[in-house]
This record gives C-alpha cells, structure tokens and sequence, in this order.
C-alpha cells in the first residue's frame, strides 16, 4: 500500500475498519440490547472511549453546563491535530487519571443524559458510509453493532429495530444538524484536493464549535453590513444558538468554498467593481480568522 493511503486522522482510520469488519445493517434489521441500572456492567462503558463531538452535540452540552462555547472546549474536548487533517477533529476529554472515565459519568448514570452526544445516543449502534461510491456519504449509509467486550446490554432480551432505536434515542434531531455539517466536512472542495488554510481552519472550528465567540465576530464585526441576512434571522442569532450554528453553516459554505449560500449586499458588490470581478468576490479567500477581523 502506498503512503498515500495511509491516514492519520482518527476519524478515517475507525472508517476503514469499520467499511472492513463490520456487518452491515439497516433500519428494518433487528438486535437485542438493553441499558438500565441492573445490567451487571452499569458505568463500565463510559471511560476511555474516543468520542468525536460535532457541532450540534457541542452546542447541546455547553448549553445543559450552563457554560461558554471556550470555556466547555478548554474543559471538556480535545483538539488532536494530524498532519492530514481536513477539517477541524473534537473530541470529549475523558478524565486526565488512570481511570479515564467520562467527566460527565455520575453513581446514577450519565449526568447530561438529556443533552448527551450524538455517540452516547446512538451506541450499540454506529453509522457509516461506503466511501468509495461516487456520492460518499451521500450515498450508501450502513448502520453497524459496536458489540464493546464489557457491554452486558445484548444478553438483554429486548427487541429493536434498527429504526426504532433510532427514534428511541431522539437522534433524528441530531442526525438533521449533522447533515449540515457534513456538507462542510465532506465538500467537493476536498474532494477535489482543496486544503484549508491554519486561518480557515481555525475560522472552521470557531464558527462551527466556539459558537459564543462566534457570535462576538458576527455582532462586532462588519459582516452584517456585508450581507444580506433576513432582519428576524438577526435577532434571533442573537439569543438562539442554533439559529447562530445555522447561520455559521451558510456562512462558512461562502467563506471557505465560495457557494453562494449568503448573498452580499449591493453596494459592496459596487464598492468591489472594477476592482475585482463577481467571480473573484464571491471566491474571495479571506486572510484572517474570525477574531482578528473583528478587531
Ligand atoms: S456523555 Fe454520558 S453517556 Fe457519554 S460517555 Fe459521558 S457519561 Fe457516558
Ligand atoms: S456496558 Fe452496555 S449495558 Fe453496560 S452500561 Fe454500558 S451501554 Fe449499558
């Protein structure tokens, strides 16, 4: 195998093992497993275990904390940085001790449990694609059992489908806010070779993870005198977080890839004539992250 197919984003290796290993299921197929109090492993799964956090479960956590967007991320989430990597990687910070449990891990079980990520949600089930078909994670999805060794939940006799235990799990609202992300993550800019720069990358992760002080960049910044953002749009990325991960969706699709997903206002557009063609505009790389600009 050459070099080139060899990855060190964490994330990509779990992929190929998964696409090699596991069997593949969908919504109709059935397993058994259940997860309460009295199964003889209850609190074994929760420590050292790699959980990639997306935007929505970031969002979702810092706000049952009560916390910042920074503060939640310098507390709770790890950072790893590969050479390889294409897109920001989050990951929830086990404890720093030889136990490694989850910082969230209570006597009673999980202590954000309304508000728990979307790989707590969905475990024993996974999900995948088969990468190499021409739409990617646009195309063939799979769902798979992480059988973990110390899970004691499929000795359980209670029946799911696939289907209903996605239901039962509230992971549709979830799964509607990661398909937004992954139309960044999974961009036909990369597809085609594109490598963000350590500036976009970080303007990346701010609007995407560190939502309050992305919104510090949106309100202080001139970017609402740059584009055509609806009036009630405004006001509620002021208070709503979602709303404001909306908008850093839309933002970076223009920002990073050059769609036209927001529009610029008129009279930018006329500032920029003859000084840059449309085309250039719109494709514009910007040179500084969000914070600088906002100065
Ligand atoms: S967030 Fe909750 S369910 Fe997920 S690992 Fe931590 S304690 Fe367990
Ligand atoms: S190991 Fe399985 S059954 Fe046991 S607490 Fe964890 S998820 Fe539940």
């Amino acid at each position: 195998m050459s070099d080139e197919n060899h990855t060190t984003d964490p994330r990509e290796q779990l992929k190929d093992k998964i696409l090699a290993d596991y069997p593949r299921l969908g919504s109709e197929d059935k397993f058994t497993f259940a997860c309460h109090p009295d199964v003889p492993c209850f609190n074994r799964c929760c420590n050292d275990v790699n959980i990639f956090l997306s935007p929505y479960d970031v969002l979702r956590m810092k706000k049952c904390l009560g916390m910042a967007s920074s503060d939640f991320l310098n507390t709770y989430a790890l950072l790893p940085v590969q050479k390889d990597m294409k897109t920001p990687v989050v990951v929830l910070r086990m404890n720093d001790d030889e136990s490694k449990v989850c910082p969230f891990l209570t006597d009673e079980g999980c202590g954000i449990y309304s508000d728990r990520p979307w790989p707590c949600r969905m475990y024993p089930l996974g999900l995948a694609a088969q990468k190499d078909t021409p739409d990617g994670w646009r195309g063939d999805r799979f769902y798979f059992l992480l059988q973990e060794e110390v899970c004691r939940g499929f000795e359980e006799p209670k029946e799911w489908t696939v289907g209903e235990w996605i239901e039962n799990q509230g992971i549709d609202e979830y799964d509607k806010w990661g398909e937004g992300f992954k139309e960044l993550t999974i961009h036909r800019f990369f597809e085609e070779g594109g490598v963000l720069t350590p500036e976009k990358m970080h303007m990346f992760f701010t609007a995407c993870y560190d939502l309050d002080k992305f919104r510090g960049f949106v309100f202080e910044s001139t970017l609402l005198q740059r584009f055509e953002v609806d009036e009630d749009f405004v006001e509620e990325m002021r208070y709503d977080d979602e709303e404001l991960l909306r908008f850093a969706f839309l933002w970076l699709r223009f920002t990073l890839f050059g769609e036209k997903a927001v529009k610029v206002k008129e009279h930018v557009i006329e500032a920029y004539k003859g000084k840059l063609e449309k085309k250039e505009l719109f494709e514009k790389e910007p040179s500084k992250g969000p914070e600088e600009e906002s100065r």
